[in-house]
């Protein structure tokens, strides 16, 4: 059974991705607010209790600030590191699962393989699919790239990948300066060039889809985030794609 993603919205304002492979549906991240969420879904064609679990990055408020609300309302299990547990203000939900940032676990017939990532969080942690064969690799919120991350996401079929900032808008930004340290430093978030240096480092021989995530508003544009991916593709794909603020990104197939 092969697998396809979509993004529910993407960016500092709140994060949601959803990946299914036959009747399992997992939502990474639920960044919106209960009723935002429950539009968001069913935009996409998924009813919330249909929802296999919630798996959450990281406890930063656009990742898991409607993550409580919407497990309690459909009995969504919802999983995550102890570290992100540790630093979750709203823990309360009917079945919590934990799993560790280097063991492999399943949710149905998806194959989730997760690998920890450098960002100011407690124990971040991001992920790789598995399904029929097929693998999608997705990574938002790391400082810098490490050599695991390397090689979690060597060989992907499909990529979804943080490019949050041109360091030039960033400089020359409405970020305070201790906001922009933040932000570029070695716990913070993928440059453009980070980003693009890190897909030149990977087997990309069986990539057919990339979609860039996480764009800041302020310090990035999808036109500098797109053109250094294709400068690292050395081509630009029709596959290569943003995926939004507001409108997320429409249901990719991974064939
Ligand atoms: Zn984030
Ligand atoms: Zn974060």
């Amino acid at each position: 059974m092969h697998m396809r993603f979509a993004s529910l919205g993407s960016g500092s304002r709140g994060n949601g991705t959803l990946v299914e492979s036959g009747d399992t549906r997992i939502l990474i991240d639920c960044g919106f607010f209960l009723r935002e969420a429950e539009l968001r879904l069913r935009r996409f064609g998924v009813e919330p209790q249909t929802l296999s679990a919630i798996l959450v990055t990281h406890e930063h408020f656009d990742h898991i600030g409607g993550v409580s609300r919407l497990a309690r309302k459909y009995e969504i299990p919802v999983w995550m590191t102890n570290g992100t547990h540790a630093g979750w203000e709203d823990p309360h939900v009917p079945t919590l699962m934990r799993f560790n940032p280097h063991e492999a676990f399943r949710v149905g017939g998806i194959d989730v393989q997760p690998f920890p990532v450098p960002h100011d969080a407690r124990e971040p942690s991001h992920f790789v699919f598995s399904a029929g064969g097929r693998r999608l690799g997705v990574i938002s919120d790391a400082g810098s790239v490490t050599p695991f991350m390397r090689q979690s996401l060597s060989g992907c079929d499909a990529l979804m990948l943080e490019f949050n900032y041109d360091p030039e808008m960033l400089r020359n930004g409405p970020y305070p300066a201790k906001l922009q340290k933040r932000v570029g430093g070695d716990y913070g978030h993928l440059s453009n060039g980070q980003a693009a240096e890190l897909l030149t480092q990977i087997d990309r021989s069986r990539l057919q889809h990339l979609v860039l995530t996480h764009l800041s508003e302020k310090n990035n544009t999808p036109g500098l985030a797109l053109a250094a991916a294709a400068q690292a593709l050395e081509d630009a794909p029709p596959w290569l794609v943003c995926a939004h603020q507001a409108r997320g990104l429409e249901w990719r197939e991974i064939a």
